[in-house]
């Protein structure tokens, strides 16, 4: 055998796996997976018929244009076909959004902490990643932001609200930071969490993307829809782009299954948003619960809270999974736990109060 191996990109080096969250022990006591903000709920059982009856077209290719779905998408939102694409979750439409904008020598602005896949796929693209720190109260440090951009700057994340802390951008802050963003700039609002926001004064994406060709909105239908195994996202933007994200975009990437399913759950939307209101009082117990027991709780509009720990934050993650609920540590910063049945977030609680007892 050959002692050479192929040469890779020297880009891949400085690059992480993407790490999922953990799974919930097998076999333990009850034991609850609050680790990736997915949704507690089993999907519909018009979503299951919907993509049971797509199983029985696995021999074919799905249909590339998701026709049905960019349809119904086109309608619900009043945006062309055209201005539509899907992708492998919003993080392959992240990961394409890269590859039609960004390359070695330019840059990609986005806040830090955010969503993991930032730094991933912006390093995959080559570019140069500008991390730009949340404020102390844990939101985008918009006039960082905007003061960071330069000749080389291509593209620009906004994590509407943030993960992992739940924060919110609102609409005066946000079109102020637009209005600072040359054209020639691609700015990616990731809504991924969309549907658990109440705070009015956050702005919808797709408003601000209309008269915004630099501006794109990424959905998903892993979270308020209950889809992530399916793997299926979507965004909206204007034609240059969207014409992009179909270019880019994996031949047949997104099964019939996904497809079909996320069909079903628009036209079921009410129930699923009757779920999503649930998980909403649900969180608010949980934030009222935390912050009774002393702990700060940055204001949260997602379907998870964000606890910051500092050096105590692996500490608290193996106590929670002691008492049955796997979080998500980010070593040396904080812990964010999903929100999800009245169970999964009582024993929690449980955890946080013991944990801050023998403080
Ligand atoms: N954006 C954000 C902010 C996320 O937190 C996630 C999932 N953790 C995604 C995008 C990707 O979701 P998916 O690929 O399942 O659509």
């Amino acid at each position: 055998m050959s002692e050479t191996s192929p040469r890779l990109r020297a880009v891949l080096e400085g690059i992480p796996t993407y790490k999922p969250g953990k799974p919930a022990a097998a076999g333990g006591p009850a034991s609850f997976k609050l680790s990736s903000n997915e949704n507690p709920y089993p999907p519909l059982p018009g979503v299951m018929e919907s993509a049971l009856a797509a199983a029985g077209t696995l021999n074919r290719y799905p249909d590339m244009a998701a026709t049905e779905l960019m349809n119904e998408l086109s309608e619900r939102f009043a945006v062309p076909v055209s201005h539509l694409a899907t992708g492998t979750g919003s993080v392959g439409v992240a990961q394409q959004l890269l590859q039609i904008t960004a390359g070695p020598g330019d840059e990609v602005i986005y806040p830090w902490r955010s969503f993991e896949a930032y730094p991933i796929v912006v390093r995959i693209s080559g570019a140069a990643a500008v991390e730009i720190p949340l404020t102390p109260e844990e939101t985008h440090d918009f006039d960082a932001m905007a003061d960071a951009i330069t000749e080389r700057t291509r593209l620009i994340f906004v994590c509407n609200p943030n993960n992992p802390t739940g924060t919110v951008a609102h609409r005066d802050e946000l079109e102020r930071f637009l209005d600072r963003v040359p054209g020639d700039v691609l700015v990616v609002l990731d809504e991924a969490y969309r549907e658990f926001n109440r705070d009015l004064d956050v702005p919808d994406g797709i408003d601000l993307y209309r008269d915004r060709p630099n501006v794109c909105v990424l959905r998903t239908f892993s979270k308020a829809y209950g889809l992530a195994g399916l793997r299926i996202g979507f965004a909206i933007a204007h034609e240059p782009v969207a014409t992009g994200l179909r270019k880019t975009a994996v031949p047949f990437g997104v099964s019939q299954l996904a497809q079909d399913a996320a069909v079903a759950s628009l036209r079921s939307e009410d129930e699923l948003l009757d779920r999503v209101a649930s998980l909403v009082t649900e969180r608010a117990r949980v934030v009222e619960a935390l912050r009774a027991q002393g702990w700060t709780v940055p204001e949260t509009q997602a379907n998870f809270v964000w606890l910051r720990l500092g050096e105590r934050t692996t500490d608290f993650a193996e106590a929670c999974a002691r008492a049955g609920v796997v979080v998500r540590p980010f070593a040396g910063e904080g812990v964010r736990t999903t929100v999800a049945e009245v169970e999964a977030n009582d024993l929690f609680l449980k955890a946080a109060e013991k944990f801050r007892q023998e403080l």
